[in-house]
């Protein structure tokens, strides 16, 4: 949690504004029925970063990098209350502290701590901390909060566009390292980060308000993830070392034989529980997802574009609308596109049994094979959501759980040019980007529009078209 500027004077215009956006929020969850209301942010004033490129960092010093590690709150001020209890401020401390060990142990960095015990620090005297000490980077540390306890993910602020390539190289490796939903980069005028005359980012780990990610932050594995993650943003933000985000990739998510034997094992067994994205040690490949098909509307446009560009997708089908659109099911295997079991109706499964949630997953694997000919191989929980008893359930049934690293929101008819833009911003080589193929707003034109913007678009970034079976090494049927 993290406070905003304000000045009294604009109080009132302010609360008027919100109050406006709240609506504005409501509305849009008012048309979308079944909507994917976890995947939306809470009310603010962030926006999606643009990609910036920069020269490579040079350090104020010799031979080390100073760095400033801010842990939120403090004293009389506890910052948010987790689920548990837990108040933030002792998470920032307890997470900063692990940081700033890894960094003394690193010849290239210097850290320096703005509290290292339970005390109250102004604002702007952090910052001033930061100029006084003449550091090359500011980071502050924090848990998030939202009145809404689905709400989950991980997110980095910046407040000037000089701090963008620092926010998104940390918010890189802090994703992929500790496999929280990825929230991206966003500017907001944080006083915090006001001061600061450096590049200065402030991280929002996971929300302590959602169960999950509270439990995931308040362990010591999950600490050392996330401590080692900024390490590693630092050191690509200075050092350019790319090849640490490929060892995280692979020991992540697709090392099969990660020995059980070593102290992370516990945590690296979660992360391989769901795809969010492939290898980067492929190259440059990208796949395009589509969820809640098939329809009769949407679906065959989609698939004449993609047939079109010659590109094979992935769509994440539901029972019942295959029930009532066989053929279009047929059609995107005869395509040579890749199909995924997205349950029988889009339940949210954390509100179902584990009874009721199986029953959606077989009956429409029963559907699939009556109407394709086989069983996928690939399941996607609807809202990206499972409890891990249902996570290990599912997997038991030889069905691989894949999500995914880049939300177009599509289904709530952002314009095109904010879809271009979150793609641009999120996706890295491996990716796997959300769209949807029925069930939106306005037929899903901003979907379609975007869709024939981004395929020539990632093809001259050297991106390669796969399907979710290719780009993860998996077969596309179960035998
Ligand atoms: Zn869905």
């Amino acid at each position: 949690m993290v406070y905003h500027k304000k000045r009294k004077k604009f109080t009132r215009i302010f609360y008027i504004l919100f109050i406006a956006i709240l609506l504005i929020v409501g509305f849009k969850l008012a048309w979308h029925v079944g909507s994917s209301t976890v995947e939306l942010m809470p009310a603010s004033s962030a926006r999606v970063a643009e990609n910036y490129k920069t020269l490579p960092a040079v350090p104020n010093h010799q031979e080390t990098f100073r760095i400033v590690i801010d842990p939120g709150h403090g004293g009389k001020d506890p910052g948010a209350t987790g689920v548990s209890g837990a108040y933030e401020k002792a998470f920032n401390l307890s997470l900063a502290g692990r940081v700033a060990a890894l960094l003394e142990e690193d010849p290239m960095f210097e850290p320096l701590l703005t509290r290292t015990d339970d005390q109250f620090i102004e604002l702007e005297e952090r910052g001033a901390i930061a100029n006084e000490w003449n550091a090359d980077a500011f980071i502050s540390i924090h848990g998030n909060t939202y009145t809404d306890t689905m709400v989950s993910g991980t997110e980095t602020l910046y407040r000037n566009q000089d701090s963008i390539p620092l926010a998104q190289a940390v918010q890189t490796h802090l994703a992929q390292g500790i496999g929280l939903r990825d929230r991206g980069v966003k500017e907001e005028q944080l006083k915090v980060l006001g001061t600061p005359r450096m590049p200065a980012v402030l991280v929002e780990v996971g929300y302590l308000t959602n169960a999950e990610d509270e439990r995931f932050l308040l362990s010591d594995d999950g600490q050392d993830l996330a401590a080692q993650a900024i390490v590693d943003g630092l050191k690509e933000y200075f050092w350019g070392i790319r090849e640490l985000s490929l060892e995280h990739q692979e020991t992540g998510d697709l090392d099969e034989e990660s020995s059980p034997d070593t102290p992370q094992s516990g945590i690296r067994s979660i992360e391989k529980k769901v795809y969010f994205n492939g290898s980067a040690k492929d190259g440059k490949q990208v796949a395009l997802t589509f969820d809640d098909g098939p329809d009769a509307i949407v679906t065959p446009q989609i698939l004449d574009i993609l047939k079109e560009n010659e590109i094979k997708a992935t769509f994440f089908l539901l029972g019942d609308r295959a029930k009532a659109h066989p053929e279009i099911a047929r059609r995107i295997v005869e395509e040579g596109h890749a199909i995924g079991n997205h349950s029988w109706s889009h339940p949210n499964f954390k509100e179902l049994s584990m009874d009721e949630a199986m029953k959606q997953v077989m009956d429409t694997q029963d559907e699939l094979n009556d109407i394709i000919g086989y069983r996928p191989s690939l399941f996607r929980p609807p809202y990206g959501a499972l409890d891990e008893d249902m996570e290990q359930a599912i997997q038991n049934m030889d069905l691989a759980i894949v999500n995914w690293s880049v939300d177009t929101m599509d289904w709530s008819g952002v314009p095109t040019q904010e879809i271009m833009g979150i793609i641009h911003n999120q996706l890295k080589p491996g990716g796997i980007i959300l769209q949807h193929s029925a069930n939106g707003q306005n037929h899903l034109a901003n979907t379609i529009e975007a869709l024939t913007l981004l395929i020539p678009d990632l093809k001259n970034q050297g991106y390669s078209f796969v399907t979710v079976p290719d780009l993860l090494h998996l077969p596309e049927s179960q035998t």
